[in-house]
């Protein structure tokens, strides 16, 4: 599933292929996603130019003059630049075309991703309750520790809360709760504010880094298959249960928490 590095990059590697370009048109060729494509979004869109391309928590938003289209990639969509015309396969659901002779196209075998069009996105009822993104000011360990105070759940559905903060999934919340030595169970209640405080730094940390990784993949953006680098970085925990702590050597465990897989290690993580 794409998460916020692999949305970021595709957005960093769509843009300049995007902004200032006028659309000539929207061929849609299977309007069934996770909510239905609009019937209207070629009269929408095209004629326009592109002004921006944005990206709030795991949406992407492309600005038209007037009007924003708002995407999600949901659980198995990607958005590369192909050449306009060029035959649609089975998944291949949306053109975008552009005058350049470049064609946004996107993919979705799973049709859970979203394309809808909106003139004030920043209100749309999908985004209008989002926490703050993971790599601005808005978020730090205090937040966390403030928003905890009182609550039972256990540490890993706390972050993973988009009201809490957005774009921590679960390789992610993994990764960054082994680094800061947090068992993923705790009750998110109990923790202290400077442990709170590492784990915040942490999820900066690998955020960070796994979209500075994404950008060595741009070059896929143009006729590769718009898969950015999922899994480039070196993963400690995520997908490692009952193999050896790459810190300790002690065997990691594998929980299920808020219906997730979630491995940990015993004697790291406390
Ligand atoms: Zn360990």
């Amino acid at each position: 599933m794409p998460e916020l590095p692999e949305v970021e990059t595709t957005r960093r590697g769509i843009s300049p292929h995007l902004v200032g370009q006028r659309v000539s048109r929207v061929i849609v060729r299977d309007r069934r996603l996770r909510w239905p494509i609009p019937e209207d979004l070629d009269v929408r869109l095209s004629g326009q130019t592109i002004v921006q391309v944005n990206r709030r928590a795991k949406y992407l938003l492309i600005e038209a003059e007037v009007g924003t289209l708002i995407s999600h990639l949901g659980m198995s969509g990607n958005l590369r630049l192909v050449e306009a015309g060029l035959p649609a396969l089975k998944h291949e659901h949306v053109d975008i075309e552009l005058e350049s002779g470049l064609a946004l196209r996107y993919t979705d075998p799973r049709r859970f991703g979203a394309m809808l069009w909106s003139l004030d996105p920043l209100n749309h009822e999908l985004l209008i309750r989002l926490g703050p993104e993971p790599l601005t000011e808005l978020f730090d360990g205090l937040r966390l520790f403030e928003l905890s105070r009182g609550r039972s759940m256990a540490v890993k559905p706390f972050i993973m809360d988009n009201a809490v903060v957005v774009g921590v999934g679960n390789i992610y919340a993994t990764e960054a709760l082994f680094a800061a030595g947090i068992d993923p169970r705790r009750e998110a209640g109990s923790i202290s504010k400077a442990r709170y405080v590492k784990l915040a730094m942490e999820i900066k940390r690998i955020l960070a880094h796994a979209i500075e990784r994404g950008g060595t993949t741009l070059r896929d953006f143009i006729g590769g298959d718009g898969q950015p680098g999922y899994f480039q970085q070196e993963l400690f925990a995520y997908g490692r249960g009952e193999e050896p702590c790459k810190v300790c050597g002690t065997t990691l465990r594998e929980v299920k928490l808020g219906q997730r897989a979630s491995v940990y290690c015993p004697k790291c993580q406390k």
